[in-house]
């Protein structure tokens, strides 16, 4: 069969799916395709008339079948691209989303571009914000703590690939594992925000991924307000704290942070334009 045939047949298999679970049918079928047969997808435009035999074939068939019961691509492919960095992925985090490179991008215009800095990256899971700033800034230090242990082998991992070694992983409940006397500049988390009721959990790949890296208590709200409370203990002077959040939080998020005392509160929009980070700076009280 050529490989444009192969490819049509597979979008018509994904957009009519019952279930309507991927808005991006083209999309996905390319990316699987590439991964496949280890090409690009600028290359399956001009080689589209080539044939797939054989077993590529059949390992195409089988992830476009799995992308059809709503399995997430970045698991079919074993990665996500966050910041310019190949990640991998698995069952026991988050997939990294465009929308926290949002929050890099703004970590990175709050601090100076000279100099150390350590940073702390709370519910690190893939380890996608931590290797991100360690990447761009190798004078830092970056820690990055977790929960869960896996999360911790798969960001170690992914440190390793990427060859970044000014970062380092450990297990922790948010701030449990640090000694009381640990300082940083910048303390950074996408934690987990979403209301256990919310719908928006029952679509897409968050089916797939953990409830324990997607959903709080007070409506969402529990692990932020934690998080605001506590890090003021563990920022230098001057030091600040950017937190990603739903985009119907930045109010109660921005209200918490000026409640305890920070400064230069602000909110800063995603992608697609909607509030998701917030931000204080903390001068000792
Ligand atoms: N932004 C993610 C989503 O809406 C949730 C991430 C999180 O809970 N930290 O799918």
């Amino acid at each position: 069969m050529r490989i444009d045939q192969a490819l049509s047949e597979a979008v018509t298999r994904l957009a009519h799916h019952a279930s309507g679970e991927t808005a991006t049918p083209h999309l996905d079928a390319q990316l699987l395709m590439a991964h496949v047969l280890g090409r690009s997808r600028t290359w399956l435009y001009t080689w589209g008339d080539r044939e797939i035999e054989g077993v590529e074939l059949e390992q195409f068939n089988n992830l476009v079948e799995r992308r059809e019961q709503g399995e997430p691509v970045a698991w079919l492919l074993g990665y996500r691209e966050f910041f310019g960095l190949r990640l991998a992925v698995s069952p026991h985090t988050l997939i990294p989303r465009p929308d926290t490179e949002t929050l890099v991008e703004q970590a990175l215009q709050r601090m100076a571009v000279t100099g150390s800095g350590r940073v702390l990256d709370l519910g690190t899971g893939s380890g996608a914000i931590a290797l991100a700033l360690a990447s761009e800034r190798p004078d830092w230090h970056v820690t990055g703590l977790d929960i869960v242990p896996e999360a911790i082998t798969l960001a170690r991992r992914n440190a390793e690939m990427l060859d970044i070694t000014n970062v380092c992983f450990e297990e922790s409940d948010f701030f449990s594992s640090l000694n009381p006397s640990a300082r940083f500049e910048l303390i950074v988390s996408n934690p987990p925000y979403i209301d256990e009721l919310d719908e928006h959990l029952g679509q897409g790949d968050v089916r797939f991924e953990p409830r324990s890296a997607l959903v709080a208590e007070q409506s969402g709200l529990g692990d932020l307000l934690h998080l605001i409370d506590t890090a003021r203990t563990f920022l230098t002077p001057e030091g600040w704290l950017l937190l990603e959040h739903g985009f119907q939080q930045g109010e109660p998020v921005r209200a918490a942070l000026v409640d305890a005392g920070y400064q230069c509160v602000g909110t800063c929009r995603d992608l697609g334009g909607r509030e998701r980070i917030s931000l204080g700076q903390w001068f000792e009280a």
